[in-house]
């Protein structure tokens, strides 16, 4: 027998069974997702005042929403205040409300079932105990210093009190959110059962009262967090390069908060919560957050929502993309019919799905038993006579318009009129390869990005012809399949590349002026980019790149032409990694250092530019091209390039983007 106590709530339900124990039970108002704001929290505090006045036997934690625990503060609500006494506030409101939980004198535990990060784990750290389901979509963990946070709201001081000092800066710093299994085995949580059994998991864990504080003496004592401050801090110098404030400043606070008296170590939490809120930095990595979720929910024409879902797809060739693509496709319950017109093509693309899944397995993205699932989603053709029933094909076949009209051609024969007919291509124009078919209206582009596994930007390219029903299905296809996806037109080298390219090829002039290999790597390492310019045409190919140059150079001119030291290169063999020389001399594990071969090609005029010019040269370039498509209309809004360059390229997010990049430079003081 379960008696409510209300029976009109906001956010949070309380209710008492016969066996006295509460449950809260969070449920916010009109919203799929529990989050705190200042009305939950002060929802939640009134909640709290009532049960220390009644004294039930325990108290358990849970959500009704399916897959939801609770996701975390509102971010929006609480940062988006101007004033910082405002955001100061806030943050105490939610530690003290998390404080009076702690206090309850009788027995708490957290019953989690679906998504309990940030605030949402901190509220649990509160709780005497924290179960949890094994469903996939319970995550546990805090992700606040990937927006440039740090848990402040007792996560920073609770957590290393919970599973000791090293384990907690490992969550901490690296913004983690783990299945409940691999929480349970670092001691986030106590326990894991199916969420049928959660409540009964729960009341047993009341049953042995409240909880006895944990020790971790000597883990967490001052002389331990000295040497973890000083390890951990210059490893994470050298990958942030000192760009992202909320990583040094969460091993400080952490590595501090560890030990001593809880209150201060709360008030120390509170200062560098506050402080990092308001960096230019955290603006600009909120912003991206939110600009993922607008790609996530995004809808290209509103009435059209309820078309029929793709449930069966193909993709045409078995390459590095083909190959990529319906691995992912295969992961995400999709059948998926592989096909190349050569047999130990298709043979290699097998492999290389078989490979991706074992990897995919060793990293602990999924069980063994969901890549045999996948896997066996995956059918191998030599032909593409076994079309007829798919909804989408996806062509990744080489990069020829010809050959791709005549695949296309094809493909108008093999399939059902209704299947969508898309193209890979990373610059041809989907309009003319949609000239080869009888239904240019189903012909769109769906540009994936290499590797695909781990490159969460899909280009979806809108070809003169493709209707609105094909771009909102294919949108929602994307959407589906986890990958953001942004909507641009069909113009040469559509939003990516183009911008992308411009800045390699100022890489390859600089190096022919005389620039230093490793200085104009650097350079932009430092400015935030994940890999060096140089280094990413050797990963790319010398010849992809000069090939992609020429492509372009014949839509936009001189602009965007290869300089012909990118020629001479090609000339001369050294085509990046494949050849295992390019910019670099790459020796049989990998390892690179600069190739003089390369080196004696070069002009060498004698230039040795500053790090700043070089950035400003090559980053300068990009933020130039950006706005040209903007103005061409491109893109609709200069959100989505910030959001495609950042996801596309690793365009430094904490700069917010390109065109972000570059207003922050016309508001910078002029020295
Ligand atoms: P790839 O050379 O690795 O693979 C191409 C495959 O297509 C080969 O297995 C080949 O046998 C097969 N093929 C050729 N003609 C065919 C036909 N008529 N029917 C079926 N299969 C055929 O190429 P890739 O790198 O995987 O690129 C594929 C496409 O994706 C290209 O359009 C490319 O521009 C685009 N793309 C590539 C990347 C990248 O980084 N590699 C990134 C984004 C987009």
């Amino acid at each position: 027998m379960v008696r409510k106590e209300r029976a009109i709530v906001n956010h949070i339900q309380l209710e008492r069974s016969a066996n006295g124990i509460a449950h809260l039970i969070f449920d916010r108002h009109e919203s799929t997702a529990n989050i705190f704001d200042e009305t939950t929290l002060t929802e939640l505090n009134e909640q709290l005042a009532s049960l220390e006045q009644s004294s039930p036997k325990g108290l358990i934690l849970r959500s009704a929403k399916p897959s939801i625990f609770i996701a975390g503060a509102d971010i929006k609500s609480i940062l988006s205040n101007p004033d910082p006494s405002e955001v100061d506030r806030l943050i105490k409101l939610g530690q003290d409300v998390f404080q009076r939980l702690a206090e309850l004198p009788f027995p708490t535990v957290a019953a989690i079932h679906g998504a309990c990060v940030g605030g949402g784990y901190e509220i649990t750290l509160s709780c005497d105990y924290r179960v949890a389901s094994p469903d996939g979509s319970t995550k546990i963990g805090l992700p606040e210093t990937n927006l440039g946070l740090l848990p402040g709201w007792g996560g920073s001081t609770r957590l290393p009190r919970l599973i000791g000092l090293p384990k907690a800066l490992t969550i901490i710093l690296g913004g983690k959110t783990l299945p409940a299994v691999y929480a349970m085995k670092l001691g986030m949580i106590d326990k894991v059962a199916p969420k049928e059994n959660l409540i009964f998991l729960a009341e047993r864990y009341l049953s042995r009262g409240k909880a006895k504080r944990r020790r971790y003496g000597f883990l967490n004592s001052r002389f331990v967090a000295r040497i973890l401050k000083a390890r951990v801090g210059k490893k994470v110098m050298a990958k942030t390069r000192g760009n992202y404030p909320a990583i040094p400043k969460a091993l400080e606070v952490v590595t501090q908060c560890a030990q001593g008296s809880l209150a201060n170590a709360l008030s120390i939490e509170r200062d560098a919560a506050k402080e990092l809120a308001a960096t230019p930095e955290t603006k600009n990595l909120i912003r991206v957050f939110f600009l993922q979720e607008r790609a996530r929910k995004q809808v290209y024409a509103k009435d059209l929502k309820e078309l029929p879902a793709i449930q069966r797809a193909a993709v045409i060739g078995a390459g590095i993309m083909g190959a990529g693509i319906t691995q992912w496709l295969s992961n995400r319950g999709l059948p998926t019919i592989l096909t190349d017109i050569h047999p130990d093509q298709l043979a290699k693309g097998m492999a290389t799905i078989h490979k991706l899944y074992q990897a995919g397995v060793k990293r602990r993205v999924f069980s063994a038993t969901k890549a045999l699932r996948g896997l066996d989603r995956v059918s191998p053709a030599l032909s593409t006579t076994s079309l007829p029933r798919v909804d989408l094909v996806i062509e990744a076949a080489v990069e020829t318009l010809e050959i791709k009209k005549k695949i296309f051609q094809d493909l108008d024969q093999q399939t059902s009129p209704h299947t969508i007919l898309a193209t890979n291509t990373s610059a041809l124009p989907v309009s003319d390869i949609a000239t080869a078919t009888s239904r240019p209206d189903k012909v769109i582009g769906i540009h994936f990005f290499n590797p695909v596994h781990r490159m969460q930007l899909v280009e979806i390219v809108v070809g003169e012809q493709t209707s609105p029903e094909t771009v909102q299905r294919v949108l929602t296809f994307v959407q589906s399949i986890g990958k953001l996806p942004v909507i641009c037109k069909d113009h040469p080298g559509f939003i990516v590349n183009r911008i992308l390219l411009p800045y390699l090829i100022e890489a390859g002039r600089l190096f022919d002026e005389g620039a230093e290999i490793g200085a104009i790597n650097r350079a932009m390492l430092d400015f935030g980019m994940p890999m060096g310019p140089l280094r990413l045409i050797d990963e790319v190919g010398m010849d992809v790149a000069v090939h992609v140059a020429k492509t372009l150079q014949t839509a936009f001119g001189d602009r965007l032409s290869a300089p012909p030291i990118l020629q001479k290169l090609v000339d001369a063999g050294l085509l990046g990694r494949k050849s295992a020389k390019g910019f670099y001399r790459y020796d049989s594990k990998g390892k690179e250092t600069p190739n003089p071969e390369a080196q004696a090609l070069r002009r060498q005029t004698g230039a040795t530019p500053s790090d700043q010019e070089l950035q400003e040269r090559m980053a300068g370039l990009m933020v130039a091209e950006a706005q040209r498509c903007l103005k061409e209309g491109v893109i609709s809004s200069a959100d989505d390039i910030d959001l495609a360059m950042i996801m596309g390229t690793g365009f430094a997010p904490f700069r917010g983007g390109p065109l972000t990049y570059a207003t922050s430079l016309s508001h910078k003081p002029q020295s």
